[in-house]
This record gives structure tokens, sequence and C-alpha cells, in this order.
């Protein structure tokens, strides 16, 4: 179920969907993402399906790591990342693989716990965590080349545009019902918002629990 000819016909997925970027196509490969659910669905692991984690959350589906990722990478070089809404940790080893260092904010402790652990467990060394609320981002680590919200909040959080370097760009879905993916970035005068497609996130929510 976890086997090599499962996690092909992933990646063949994904790229019939429109994933190009090699270097993004083999870290889904490798990330072994049936560690990132419970073992009752790791079987399922390998389908491009969000899962539920507990706490009424769900790990992303691999189209939209993958798509997320993309979207951050192919814009310039990543060196300081912020994540907001760790999850099971599934798009935060991903990430982990193409930038220096990533901030992962987190505002249910149960899930953060699992997720440092696995993430500690594949020795992947450059995630810091942090339970947190990441509505106000994480100004003291500021500013980011890259900062991806897995969490779909009503409007852009001011706070996340302001923590932008030059260049740096926010990939965040935004709605209620109706959600929609944009990269925005910051430039020099201003932002520029590229709007990407519809998707569907768990809404994001202020305060910790
Ligand atoms: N990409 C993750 C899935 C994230 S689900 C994965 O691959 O597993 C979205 C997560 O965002 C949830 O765990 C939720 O608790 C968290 N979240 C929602 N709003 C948040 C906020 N304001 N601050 C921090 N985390 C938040």
């Amino acid at each position: 179920m976890t086997s090599q000819r499962t996690r092909d016909r992933l990646i063949a997925r994904l790229q019939d969907q429109g994933i190009r970027n090699f270097e993004v196509l083999d870290a889904i490969r490798s990330v072994p993402r049936h560690l990132f659910v419970d073992e009752a669905l790791a079987h399922r692991a390998y389908e491009d399906t969000a899962l539920p984690i507990g706490n009424n959350q769900t790990i992303s589906q691999p189209y939209i790591v993958a798509r997320m990722t993309e979207l951050l990478i192919e814009a310039g070089p990543l060196e300081k990342v912020l994540e907001i809404g760790t999850g099971s940790g599934y798009q935060t080893a991903v990430l982990a693989r193409f930038c220096k260092e990533i901030y992962s904010l987190e505002r249910i402790k149960a899930l953060q716990e699992k997720a440092r652990k696995r993430i500690r467990a594949l020795k992947i060394h450059n995630v810091v965590f942090r339970y947190a609320d990441g509505s106000v981002g994480l100004a003291e680590k500021a500013p980011f080349d890259g900062i991806l919200a897995a969490a779909a909040p009503a409007e852009v959080p001011r706070e996340l545009l302001d923590q932008l370097a030059i260049g740096g760009r926010l990939v965040i879905p935004i709605g209620e019902q109706e959600q929609k993916l944009y990269r925005i970035t910051r430039t020099e005068d201003g932002f520029q918002k590229e709007f990407v497609e519809d998707v569907r996130f768990v809404p994001f929510r202020s305060g910790l629990r």
C-alpha cells in the first residue's frame, strides 16, 4: 500500500494535473506521507486526497502541497519561510527541502506535538515549531521570503503582508464558502496579487487551543 508503485501512480497523477517542477515531484515522491496519518488511514496515504488527522483538521491533498510549493519556489530562492497551520507536518516536510529555515505555527497543541515528532524522526533539522496563532504572523523573525497559509481566512491578514521581504511571496487561500488560492508578491512599491485557482481548505481561526 505504501509501495513505490503506489507512490509513482500519485506522481503521474500530479503531472497530469499540471505539476511540472521535477524537484517538487521528487519531494512528493520521497516524503513518506503514510507516516503523517494514523495507521488506520495509512493505506490511503498515496491517494490524491485530504484525510482526517483529528481535531477536525485534515492533512492537505498532495496536489495542493505540490502546487503551493511550486508557487513559492518558482519565484526565486527561499531562505526564511513562515508556514501557518502545521497540521500533520506533511507540507512542512515537503517545503523544508526547499528553504534554509522554516518557522511553522500551529494553534492546536496536540497536532503540533505529533508533527514535531514526525519531523524529528525523519531527521529534518531546519524546522522551528511554534505553538502560536498565525493571524499575526511571526514579527520577530520577519521578513520572510515565503509565507504559506494552510488554512483559509476571510481576508488576507495585514500582518502577513507586512512580514514579507521585498520579492517575498505569500501563498494563501482566501474566502469562506468559496475559496480562492492567491499568490501575493511584495514589490518595491506595493503588492502584486495573482489568482491561482479555486480551492477547499479548513478555516483559519484565531486564538489558541
Ligand atoms: N498542510 C497541513 C494541513 C494543515 S490543516 C498538512 O499537510 O498536514 C490547517 C491547519 O491550520 C490546522 O492544523 C489548523 O489548526 C491550523 N490553523 C488554522 N488557523 C490557524 C492559525 N490562526 N494559526 C495557526 N494555525 C492555524
